[in-house]
Formats: structure tokens, C-alpha cells, sequence
């Protein structure tokens, strides 16, 4: 028998949280945002559940557009950091693959290129990571003219540094940046919303969303949980008490020992650890459910197990099954209390757990 530390995917939960992502998107068409494995869900069992839905994907890399390719789903990808060589322009050219452009050496590829996939123009207007500063965006457009490539471009990006946070005028900032920057092209697409966009009051989405960890029910908000945004969680990551024992006062449990017990604790070990992707740091007092119960962590997490205080589910036995996130336990809140975000915990579940999907 295989370990039944699983993550359980629901794909029912997937397509309910991309058509929500669509209902706030105001008009504007969503990319369903797969990268990283489909934000650790599986980019094979996400794309083919969403081919009905979604009429575009997008992802970080070539190999990742292709991995969808692989699952027989045939909608046009867009590879969110453009070309990473020469070849990747003919790759996309063929797939059907469609490239943001954000600097001046990919441009030299373009124009050395036989065949040019379609293309969208990266704006830079204060994330500061990828994108043409916005006075460029009139030179890049003149020289793709030049080389006869200005019927490939069909829109222009950029990207928010400040959207999780809706008390941040940052967001206001850089879409005045941006819509100034492509004013001269109205007829182009334009595309600036990841996922906190949509939850943002009044924010103007135009052609093209890209919605990303909400589609997996993770919050993009500070401070708000993914279910309090109407947003179905759609892994559970599940293991199996393995041995359940009681702490006299006095005891500890765990590497450090740094939980000491000061009354009787009934106690279970449960088999998962952070060689699965669960968060070292994910300390005393994380959340966790069994058999209809919340019950926490207690001490360290270990590479394959952790312990958990069983004083609220007494009956817990070997074999029961544990949640550790999921629709009972925000994957958001066992982030807040590993001092990280949701996204994180999710691409990092490892491969040594099966994604089950249903
Ligand atoms: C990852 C990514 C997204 C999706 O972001 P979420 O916060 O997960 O919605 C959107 N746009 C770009 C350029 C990205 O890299």
C-alpha cells in the first residue's frame, strides 16, 4: 500500500474559481495563469480542466507551454517572459505560443526570425523587474514596423507590485502609467490585472485578465483568506495519523524539544513533513482538522512527520485521516502562520506527493 499522504485535487473547485475570476473580471477576457505546475495542482490535469472555460493559458516558460501541448489541449499559450533563445521564437511560431517581449536582445531575435508568433509589448511602469520604460514603447513599435513585425504585436502587459493591498495607491499609479504609455495603439489589447486586480473596487481591466492563485482558491489579498473572497480552495493535502500516544507533564515532543507538555496531551504523529512541501516553519498552534475537529501542531515539523495536539479529538486513532489544508483549513492561514503566502505553499508541494484529482 502506497503512503496516504495525498493532495487531493478538485477540479470541480478549479472551474467554479475560474468562472468567478471571469464574473469580476467586468468585461475583460481571463488567462488562466498555469505555470509552475499549475501552482503545484498538476499543469496537465489544470489545462484539460479548464480547456472548456479557458480560451488562453499563460505560463513562465517554453517547457511549461509545452507540457500543456502534452495534455492535447490546443489553446494559444502566452509565455509571460517572452523568448529565453532564438529557438524558443520558432517553438512558438509553431505551437501557436505567444510571446511578451520585455527587452531589447529579444527584439534582435525577432528580427532575425523567420516566422514570429504573436506578440505582446512588456510596459515597465514601476514593478520594476521586466518591461520597456514607457517614453521606449513609441522606438519598440517603430522598429517592429521596421521589420515588418507590427501586425504580430496584439497588445501591451504590465504587471502590479502593490495590487494585494487594497489601501495602496500604487495600483492607481501604474495604470495611469500604463494607459498613457499605450494610448497612441487603441486598437491593441491591453492586459494589466493579475488575480488581487479583480478584488479591487473600481479597477479598470480592459481586454485580457490574468488570474493566477485565485483560480486554486488561494487569497492574493493581505490580511483575507481565500474562502472569505468567495474562492473554493481546490487542494487538500491529506495524511494519515501513524501513532497517537499521551504526553505526561513535562514531556516534549520533536527536534529542540521545543514544545514541553504541562498536563496530560493526547498526541499523534502525522505523516507528513517538510520533505513534502509542508513549512518547517509552521510552528505551535498551526491549524490542522481530523474527523470533524481543528486541532494544532505542536513543536517542530520534521522532514516526514509532525505532532499534533490531539485535546480536541480525543478519539483520534492510527489511519485517521489529517487535513492539513484544505477546505477546512485555509492554505492562507497555515501561510500566516509560517510567516509566508499561500502561493508558496502550494508550488512547493514535492513530488513525493501524489496530486489525486477528482
Ligand atoms: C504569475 C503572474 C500572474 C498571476 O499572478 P497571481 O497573483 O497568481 O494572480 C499574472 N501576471 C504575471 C506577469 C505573472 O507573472
Amino acid at each position: 500500500m502506497p503512503r496516504a499522504t495525498v493532495a487531493r485535487i478538485s477540479t470541480e473547485a478549479l472551474r467554479h474559481n475560474y468562472r468567478k475570476a471571469v464574473a469580476m473580471a467586468g468585461g475583460a477576457r481571463a488567462m488562466a495563469v498555469i505555470k509552475a505546475d499549475g501552482y503545484g495542482h498538476g499543469i496537465q490535469t489544470v489545462a484539460r480542466a479548464l480547456r472548456e472555460d479557458a480560451s488562453k493559458f499563460a505560463v513562465a516558460c517554453i517547457e511549461e507551454a509545452l507540457a500543456i501541448r502534452g495534455a492535447g489541449v490546443t489553446a494559444p499559450v502566452v509565455l509571460l517572459q517572452g523568448p529565453h533563445s532564438p529557438e524558443d521564437v520558432a517553438t512558438s511560431a509553431d505551437q501557436d505560443f505567444e510571446l511578451v517581449i520585455h527587452s531589447e536582445h529579444q527584439l534582435r531575435w525577432l528580427e532575425e526570425s523567420v516566422r514570429v508568433p504573436a506578440l505582446w509589448i512588456k510596459v515597465n511602469t514601476g514593478m520594476n523587474r521586466l518591461g520597456f520604460a514607457p517614453a521606449d514603447i513609441a522606438g519598440v513599435m517603430e522598429l517592429l514596423g521596421n521589420a515588418e513585425l507590427a501586425s504580430r504585436v496584439t497588445g501591451f502587459v504590465t504587471h502590479f507590485a502593490c495590487a494585494d493591498d487594497a489601501n495602496s495607491d500604487n495600483t492607481a499609479r501604474q495604470t495611469a502609467c500604463f494607459l498613457d504609455a499605450v494610448d497612441p495603439w487603441p486598437d491593441l489589447s491591453r492586459s494589466l490585472g493579475n488575480s488581487a486586480a479583480h478584488f479591487l473596487e473600481g479597477q479598470p481591466l480592459f481586454d485580457w485578465t490574468r488570474p493566477g492563485i485565485m483560480l486554486y482558491g488561494g487569497s492574493p489579498m493581505i490580511g483575507q483568506l481565500g474562502p472569505e473572497l468567495g474562492l473554493q480552495p481546490v487542494m487538500t493535502l491529506e495524511a494519515e495519523l501513524t501513532s497517537v500516544r499521551t504526553l505526561k507533564p513535562g514531556e516534549s515532543v520533536g527536534y529542540g524539544a521545543s514544545w514541553t507538555a504541562t498536563g496530560e496531551t493526547p498526541m499523534g504523529i502525522v505523516a507528513v513533513g517538510y520533505g513534502d512541501g509542508y513549512p518547517r516553519h509552521a510552528g505551535t498552534d498551526t491549524p490542522a482538522w481530523v474527523n470533524g475537529r481543528r486541532i494544532r501542531l505542536i513543536g517542530r515539523v520534521s522532514m516526514d512527520m509532525l505532532a499534533v495536539d490531539l485535546t480536541e479529538a480525543p478519539d483520534a486513532k492510527p489511519g485517521d485521516k489529517v487535513e492539513l489544508w484544505g477546505r477546512n483549513v485555509s492554505v492562507d492561514e497555515v501561510a500566516q502562520h509560517a510567516g509566508t503566502i499561500g502561493y508558496e505553499l502550494l508550488t512547493g508541494v514535492t513530488v513525493r506527493v501524489p496530486r489525486v484529482h477528482e
